[in-house]
């Protein structure tokens, strides 16, 4: 037998690494040299089986003491000769890859019997209003996807006689060993459409229009895509469906602007108000609110709502809004108004004096950003 490679070498990890970063470093190496990812390349996969066993030793606390004091000598019995089992192997992805992976890349895990075949992604997209967005909706959306046609009825597959894999047997520095790969037939399935109604494809599939009911949280954001499990297209031969995912379209506000959680409105005042102070209504994402207007507020001023914007996806907050005072210019006036204005302008309250302001315009914004 040739000379085995460190373990900690093989996961690329230090001696003192944590569990933590044995199994991330394992879990990146198994889905690189995946036999499913490459098919009939037998270095990937001794890469595959190499790694495993690593993996095995290390992520055993007991195993692990018993390697860093004696090196593989210390691991007697374990794994003589052949090696670990591709079986072993696969078992020990339940750990590794959790639930993640069921319908995933790797088939539903089923190494044992045939693979089931797996749907494709329905893709669909959805309006939203920001309202919606602000409070999170559940939607009714109807689809056109493919599901199992009745009346199919199905073969079992010649080259693999059903079981969906053909075994070959490879030579390896960890002795022979038995790999598997995917039926070229069936692609895994294990079986084939026998007899199916002139309606349905290939696959014993055909489209049927279906109405699907979505949660959609609040705070979500034009371009974000969500995943419902298992409601895509279904999986040929009965196998498992794939995903519908949606993806978010924001429709414009007629009023408020987003800025990720928060929420701007540029509200008028006309120059009375402004000098006098006055209490005025605006819109927010779910209803009015009113605001007062200190006498003497200047243009440009900004007031905050706290919680009046939208709520962060999962974090459990919401964003405010903010309402930019705009004092708005009259853009003609009649003769009488002008007179008025005229002898306004003699004023000296009336003479622009930005230095009795507490702050100028831009250090207030920047206030306003400092919390
Ligand atoms: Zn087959």
């Amino acid at each position: 037998m040739s000379e085995k490679r460190d373990y900690y070498e093989i996961l690329g990890v230090s001696k003192n690494a944590s569990e933590a970063e044995i199994k991330k470093a394992y879990r990146k190496l198994a889905l690189q040299y995946h036999p499913d990812k490459n098919p009939d390349d037998s270095s990937a996969e001794a890469k595959f089986k190499e790694a495993a066993e690593a993996y095995e030793v290390l992520s055993n606390q007991e195993k692990r003491q018993k390697y860093d004091r004696f090196g593989h000598s210390g691991m007697s019995g374990g794994f003589g000769g052949g090696g670990m089992d591709m079986n072993d192997i696969f078992s020990q992805f339940g750990d590794i890859f959790g639930g993640g992976f069921g319908g995933g890349s790797f088939g539903g895990g089923g190494r044992s019997g045939s693979r089931q075949s797996r749907g494709t992604n329905l893709r669909v997209k959805m309006k939203l209003t920001l309202e919606e967005i602000a409070e999170g909706v559940t939607k009714k959306i109807k689809v056109n996807k493919l599901v199992n046609a009745p009346g199919v009825t199905y073969k079992t597959c010649q080259t693999c006689g059903g079981s969906g894999r053909l075994t070959k047997m490879t030579q390896t520095f960890l002795g022979a060993m038995q790999t598997q790969a995917a039926c070229h037939t069936c692609h895994g399935a294990g079986k084939s459409v026998d007899h199916k109604p002139s309606d349905a494809d290939a696959n014993g599939l055909k489209r049927q229009e279906e109405v699907i009911e979505i949660d959609i949280p609040g705070g979500v954001e034009e371009g974000m895509q969500l995943s419902v499990s298992g409601k895509g297209n279904a999986g040929p031969f009965n196998g498992i469906p794939g995903d519908l995912i949606v993806v978010i379209e924001e429709l414009p506000h007629a009023q408020l602007r987003r800025d990720g959680e928060n929420l701007h409105y540029d509200a008028y005042i006309n120059f009375v108000d402004a000098v006098l102070g006055e209490s005025i209504e605006i819109p927010t994402v779910n209803g009015k609110a009113k605001i007062k207007v200190e006498p003497g507020t200047q243009s440009g001023k900004m007031l905050r709502l706290k919680g009046k914007g939208l709520p962060v996806l999962q974090r459990g907050y919401t964003g405010d809004l903010f309402v930019h005072i705009n004092v708005w210019t009259p853009k003609k006036v009649t003769k009488e108004e002008k007179e008025l204005l005229d002898q306004l302008k003699s004023s000296e309250n009336f003479i622009p004096n930005p230095d009795s302001d507490e702050k100028g315009f831009f250090q207030r914004v920047k206030d306003m950003f400092q919390h």
